[in-house]
């Protein structure tokens, strides 16, 4: 069989390949602590799965509007007014099965053979390949360790070309955590005016921030950046609820009715018991929002005080999401290891810690370590990689 050039043209997600393998030694008997998860470790809180199911037995199981239901738009529109200060319309929201289904919905719609998307790196690894099963090509944009792994002004403008299209901008970040200030968002905002391309602004782990910092929309920042932004976020990270695949689109009326009609040939709508849920999230108390926040950023001041001690890792320290993002370059090459990927693939074989190599981020000097597991867990994990890197330097 012939697959098609664009499925060829696909590299599996990293994030996926090391869950697997940590699961299959696992299941094999061996006791892995998997760092890799993308995912909070909480369930969904209680008062959203009875408003699901509740939606249900009173018969919400059938299609709904394709892109979405105009009550859960409703709520939407009413968490940017009271998050971010912005007004939007129902012809300006599009519900999708997932931020991660929205993306893919922007790409498709948005982008010609040979349009450029700049991509800063390290980036989440599925902006690259949604990219290119649009036709677009991703450019990518090298951001410095030494500045947070932040894109400035300057490189930005440098690396747009006629053919540019739009960029990304991921804050909080996957993976470094790094999140862009107000300053930062209206210089970067104002290269955008000045070329005229869009900005494509994935939110979705704007409620998990740490310490002295703010969030801030860069579409939020004046009138006309809001025109030029199209924001994604949605309640998996926020709310436990990434198994329930509800996402969203915010922005111009005629990119959210292109993306709603593709939609109508595809997913049809999201899952609508879990559009009910979303409504839940939104329009209840948002105490347990705060509590999830609090264990990751409790995780992260000790997992990070006790990641920056081994030798040979260096960490810029994250302001958000709930990733490590460390430089284990100097490890191992004390290892004796040619590459970050050999030096993560013994750790798995030998110490039985799954983290995910930075290669597949674009930063193949660093890898992921999520803190979405318990601290018990965490400060195991961190005690046998302490382990692998004495062992082997
Ligand atoms: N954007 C980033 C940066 C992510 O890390 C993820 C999930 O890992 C998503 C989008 C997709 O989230 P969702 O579960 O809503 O599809």
């Amino acid at each position: 069989m012939q697959l098609s050039k664009r499925v060829q043209n696909i590299t599996p997600s990293s994030t996926l390949a090391i869950t697997a393998k940590a699961k299959a030694l696992k299941a094999a008997g061996h006791d892995v602590i998997g760092l890799g998860a993308g995912e909070p470790d909480f369930n969904t809180p209680e008062h959203i799965i009875e408003a699901a199911t509740l939606s249900m037995k009173e018969g919400e199981t059938k299609y709904t509007p394709s892109g979405g239901l105009t009550t859960l738009k409703d709520a939407i529109i009413d968490k940017f007014k009271q998050d971010q200060q912005l007004t939007y319309i129902q012809e300006e929201i599009m519900v999708a099965s997932g931020a991660k289904h929205a993306l893919y919905t922007i790409f498709q719609a948005l982008l010609d053979e040979g349009d450029e998307v700049i991509v800063p790196a390290p980036y989440w690894v599925s902006y690259p390949e949604q990219i290119k099963l649009a036709g677009g090509e991703p450019i990518f944009l090298q951001a410095k360790e030494a500045d947070d792994f932040k894109i400035s002004k300057d490189a930005l403008s440098a690396a747009i070309t006629s053919k540019t299209k739009a960029f990304i901008v991921n804050s909080p970040s996957n993976p470094t955590g790094g999140l862009y200030t107000k300053e930062e968002l209206q210089a970067l905002g104002e290269v955008a005016t000045e070329h005229d391309v869009m900005i494509i602004s994935d939110e979705i782990y704007e409620k998990l921030i740490y310490g002295d910092v703010e969030h801030h929309s860069i579409a939020s920042l004046s009138d006309e950046l809001k025109k030029r932004t199209v924001i994604v976020n949605g309640v998996s990270k926020a709310y436990s609820m990434t198994g329930w695949r509800i996402g969203y689109a915010a922005g111009d009326k005629a990119l959210i009715k292109a993306m709603t009609d593709l939609a109508s040939h595809s997913t049809s709508n999201p899952t609508t018991p879990a559009q009910y849920g979303a409504i839940a999230a939104y329009q209840s108390d948002q105490a347990m929002v705060e509590e999830m926040r609090q264990a990751f950023e409790s995780r992260l001041e000790k997992a990070y005080e006790q990641l920056i001690q081994l030798p040979g890792v260096s960490c810029v320290k994250p302001k958000g999401a709930f990733y490590l993002f460390p430089n284990v370059k100097e490890a191992a090459e004390a290892g004796g290891f040619a590459t970050v990927d050999e030096w993560a693939g013994a750790l798995l074989d030998e110490e039985k810690v799954a983290v995910v190599p930075g290669a597949g981020f674009g930063a193949p000097d660093n890898i992921r370590l999520s803190y979405a597991t318990s601290l018990s867990l965490l400060e195991e994990a961190l005690q046998r990689i302490g382990h692998f890197i004495k062992r082997t330097s």
